[in-house]
């Protein structure tokens, strides 16, 4: 059996989906929010297989519906095939993460023909924010009266990237980060050395350690001393090659990496200001502890908050759509002043 237990945390929302899938009544839209890497796709594919698989249906005895995992149906969702359950996501031939009107109408056509062979037909859309705002009214109507047997999972970061309209035709799923010492013991458990740091950096998100795990820690460490090098070392010339390096090949790719950039350094403030507070809490990158303590010195308490207001205003200018290398360079900037190096 697949079922769900193998699921990393969210008992509680897992729990409230199944009681409705077993009473026949899930709800027609659901928004299923909260950061990247905690698994919102992983339940709401789950949820398409529960309601569809076949095992369940031949000799009824699982009440609770738990996928199986090995029937025709499950096989086919798991394979992203299946006829009935539709995954609508990002365009690939756009430089930016967008869902297109024209992929929304389709969806809408799509799903006003007959069930082929599923019980219940699932629409899952991820990242909901990748529609703009006429792909997301291209999809409204339908979403609020989708046809008889067709339930949509939106899947988003946060409710507040979305369109009013589109949140309050939806029932709202909020996912949190699964407590550290529990990812620490899972990861170990799945055989992954360097569980402690993995959980801690990854701040109780299971894909987000995973991707860590899967050779991004030591991509991760190389990126974090070349970043921090450089702007403690405050040379303008070589800030600006650094970042006209990173943000080198097509927006999708340097989007990733300038992500990567921001969360090393909102991790190194949050473990500047643990340092400064004098807290016994463990650092979310104990390896850079010595950055931590420069930072503390350097930054507490003023410039830290000026910084992250930094972060902030860098990640709003990428959504703008905003080039990288201004985004970055600006930032870089900011961090070597404030930490006195220009
Ligand atoms: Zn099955």
């Amino acid at each position: 059996m697949q079922g769900t237990e193998d699921i990393l945390g969210h008992r509680a929302v897992i729990d409230r989906l199944w009681a409705a899938l077993s009473r026949d009544a899930l709800h027609h839209a659901y928004l299923f929010e909260g950061p990247s890497g905690l698994g919102k796709h992983l339940v709401a594919r789950r949820l398409a297989m529960a309601a569809n698989c076949e095992a369940v249906d031949a000799d009824g005895v699982d009440p609770a519906r738990h996928p199986c995992g090995v029937c025709p149906s499950c096989r086919a969702i798991l394979r992203g095939e299946h006829a009935d359950v539709i995954e609508l996501g990002p365009d690939p031939d756009k430089k930016t993460p967008t869902i297109t009107v024209s992929q929304v109408r389709e969806v809408v056509r799509q799903v006003g023909y007959h069930r082929y062979t599923g019980r219940r037909r699932v629409v899952i859309v991820d990242p909901a924010e990748a529609m703009a705002a006429p792909a997301a009214n291209a999809l409204l109507k339908t979403l609020e009266e989708p046809p008889e047997g067709t339930g949509f999972i939106l899947v988003a970061h946060s409710a507040s990237s979305l369109l009013p309209t589109i949140v309050s035709r939806c029932q709202r799923v909020r996912f949190a980060a699964v407590p550290v010492e529990a990812l620490e013991g899972w990861l170990q458990d799945n055989g992954h050395a360097d569980g402690p740091i993995l959980a801690r950096l990854a701040l109780g998100r299971p894909g987000a350690a995973l991707a860590l795990s899967d050779g991004g820690l030591d991509a991760r460490r190389a990126l974090r001393d070349q970043v921090i090098r450089h702007i403690e070392r405050g040379d303008l010339g070589d800030l600006f090659e650094l970042s006209k390096g990173i943000c080198a090949g097509d927006r999708q790719a340097w989007l990733v990496e300038v992500e990567r950039v921001l969360e090393l350094l909102e991790d190194g403030l949050r473990d500047a200001v643990v340092v400064a507070s004098g807290e016994p809490v463990e650092l979310l990158d104990g390896e850079a502890s010595d950055q931590a303590a420069r930072w503390a010195d350097a930054l507490w308490p003023t410039g830290i908050a000026r910084l992250q207001q930094s972060l902030e205003d860098a990640r709003a200018g990428l959504a703008r759509n905003a080039s990288g290398r201004v985004v970055l360079d600006a930032l870089f900037l900011r961090f070597s002043s404030e930490l006195g190096r220009l």
